[in-house]
């Protein structure tokens, strides 16, 4: 594990409502394995439209999922979606541009795909498609073998992150499925629930479950109560 390494922001863009895309170019490599996270430190500036209340530090450092591959060399990407009455994500996705310094500190987690694992079903709602994401395009670029089969579940289209990347990973080995549970489309529709996976998941040795804590209990209980999937077989990052 690395401790405040420095980086600087090399590039900003949208991904979906509200949504964006920051890539850290380090000072020296981080390895991480697919999925896991790092600390991310910086110090927030104050402007016209952005300012800190309630006495709190400027300094502040959150959790973020990489979300690139790990044989991305390039950059770490994050990818970030802020909750609603945001602080550190709202400044983030507003006010942070290229060139802004940063601290980061890892990686950490468990939440980890490795070269052995097969099979493999990724559930994942809103932002927790970065560990996802990351999982997707490491299976990809190592042309692994390995099934990947994702259920994303956002409230509308607009919500969807990574969705034309998520299209364009779909082949052969990968799959996905796009679900909205606040909109109406030409595509699945409602929550993930056991009907959903028992129609769209087959062969699954381990599942990796990753958003709001909401959705991962749900998602648990579901595969606990319905399909009886032991613990072991079942990995979760939780965005508390
Ligand atoms: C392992 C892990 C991985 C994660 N990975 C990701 C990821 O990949 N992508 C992602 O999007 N998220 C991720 N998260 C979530 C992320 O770490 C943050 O928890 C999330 O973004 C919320 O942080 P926040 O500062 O915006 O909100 P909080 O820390 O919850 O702060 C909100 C509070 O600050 C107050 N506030 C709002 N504005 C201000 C202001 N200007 N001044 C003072 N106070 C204010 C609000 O009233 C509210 O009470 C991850 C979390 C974990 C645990």
């Amino acid at each position: 594990m690395l401790r405040d390494i420095p980086a600087t922001v090399s590039e900003v863009f949208s991904i979906g409502a509200n949504a964006r895309c920051i890539r850290l170019k380090t000072g020296q490599a981080m390895p991480f394995a697919p999925g896991q996270f790092m600390m991310i430190r910086c110090e927030m500036k104050e402007d016209g439209d952005f300012k800190i209340r309630d006495g709190k530090k400027p300094v502040q450092q959150r959790a973020f999922s990489v979300s690139s591959s790990p044989l991305n060399t390039e950059y770490l990407e994050l990818t970030v979606k802020p909750i609603e009455n945001a602080f550190f994500s709202d400044y983030l996705v507003r006010k942070v541009g290229a060139g802004h310094p940063f601290f980061i500190s890892g990686p950490f987690g468990h939440f980890f795909y490795t070269d052995e694992m097969q099979d493999i079903v990724l559930l994942g709602a809103g932002s927790g498609i970065a560990p996802l994401i990351g999982i997707m395009r490491y299976i990809r670029d190592k042309r692994l073998a390995a099934k990947a089969h994702l259920i994303y579940s956002n409230k509308t289209e607009q919500d969807i992150l990574w969705r034309k990347e998520i299209e364009e990973l779909s082949e052969g080995n990968i799959s996905h499925l796009f679900t909205l549970t606040q909109q109406q489309w030409e595509g699945m529709m409602g929550r993930i629930d056991a009907a959903m996976i028992r129609e769209h998941v087959h062969d699954a040795t381990l599942f990796f479950l990753c958003g709001p804590m909401p959705f991962v209990q749900e998602m648990e209980k579901i595969l606990a109560t319905e399909f009886h999937v032991p613990k072991e077989r079942v990995k979760k990052e939780i965005y508390d």
